[in-house]
C-alpha cells in the first residue's frame, strides 16, 4: 500500500470535508484501493472496506494508533495506543460469502447497509434492522433474544474485520467494557491534520519564496523541511 502524496491528499480532505462519515470511508477506501472499481465500494463486505482503511493510515502516518473514548460509567476520557497489526489479525484469510445461523442465511455487512440504519437511534432496532438487510433467506424478525446473539456473533466470525472494538477498563471507576473503532474515522482525523500542516507549508513558502502550491507539493519532504528551516531565521 503506497503513502498518500500531498496533492491526493489535500483532493481527499477538500472532497471529504462536507461529506457524512459513511460517505468519507468510502471515498477513502477507494483511494485505498484503485483496483476497486469505485461504484464497488459501498457494496463489499464491510471488513474489506476497514482493512484497506487501516492499511493506507498505516502506510501514510505510521503502524501506530493513539486513541481516547468516553468511559461510559463516569465519562473519564481514557486514552489507548496499539498496532494496526493487532486490528488486522487475520484480515487476509478468504473469507466465506454467506453463513447460515438460526434459519436464517446471512451475508456480512457493507457500508450502504450502515447507512442505511445510520438513522435508527435506538442501538437495539439499529441492530435488528442491519441483521435484516443482510438476510439472504429466512425471517430475522422473528428472531428471540439468544437466536439474535447467535446470528450476530455468526456474521462476527463470517466477516471480523467489519466491527472492531478495543476491550477498555475504566482507570477511575472500572468500568469494563468495550470501545468500537471507526477505522474510516481513525483515518480521516490522521488526514485532517496532515492536510492542515502542509496548507501551512505551502503559505510559509508561497509568501517567502512566491512559488505556487503545486511546486511547494511537488518539493521532496526533506528539501521543503529546509527550505521551511531558512524560511524561520
Ligand atoms: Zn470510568
Amino acid at each position: 500500500m503506497q503513502p498518500l502524496a500531498g496533492p491526493t491528499l489535500l483532493a481527499l480532505w477538500e472532497r471529504g470535508l462536507s461529506r457524512h462519515a459513511l460517505d468519507r470511508s468510502a471515498l477513502l477506501a477507494a483511494a485505498a484501493r484503485p483496483d476497486w472499481p469505485a461504484d464497488t465500494v459501498v457494496d463489499r463486505p464491510l471488513g474489506a472496506v476497514n482493512a484497506s482503511l487501516l492499511r493506507l493510515r498505516a502506510a501514510s502516518f505510521g503502524p501506530r494508533i493513539d486513541g481516547h473514548v468516553d468511559c461510559p460509567g463516569c465519562g473519564q476520557r481514557l486514552a489507548f495506543a496499539l498496532d494496526t497489526q493487532v486490528l488486522l489479525d487475520g484480515a487476509d484469510q478468504d473469507m466465506a460469502a454467506e453463513t447460515e445461523v438460526a434459519g436464517l442465511r446471512l451475508r456480512p455487512p457493507s457500508l450502504r447497509d450502515l447507512a442505511a440504519v445510520a438513522a435508527e437511534a435506538d442501538a437495539a432496532h439499529g441492530a435488528r434492522a442491519l441483521l435484516a438487510r443482510c438476510t439472504l433467506a429466512g425471517d430475522a424478525a422473528r428472531l428471540d433474544e439468544e437466536a439474535l446473539a447467535r446470528a450476530e456473533a455468526a456474521l462476527e466470525q463470517l466477516d471480523p474485520q467489519a466491527d472492531l472494538a478495543l476491550a477498555l477498563q475504566c482507570t477511575d471507576c472500572g468500568h469494563a467494557g468495550n470501545a468500537q473503532l471507526d477505522p474510516g474515522s481513525l483515518l480521516w482525523d490522521e488526514l485532517e491534520v496532515r492536510a492542515h500542516a502542509l496548507l501551512a507549508e505551502v503559505h510559509r513558502l508561497a509568501c517567502a519564496y512566491g512559488w505556487t502550491e503545486e511546486q511547494v507539493l511537488a518539493l521532496g519532504p526533506a528539501r521543503r523541511a529546509c527550505y521551511l528551516a531558512m524560511v524561520a531565521i
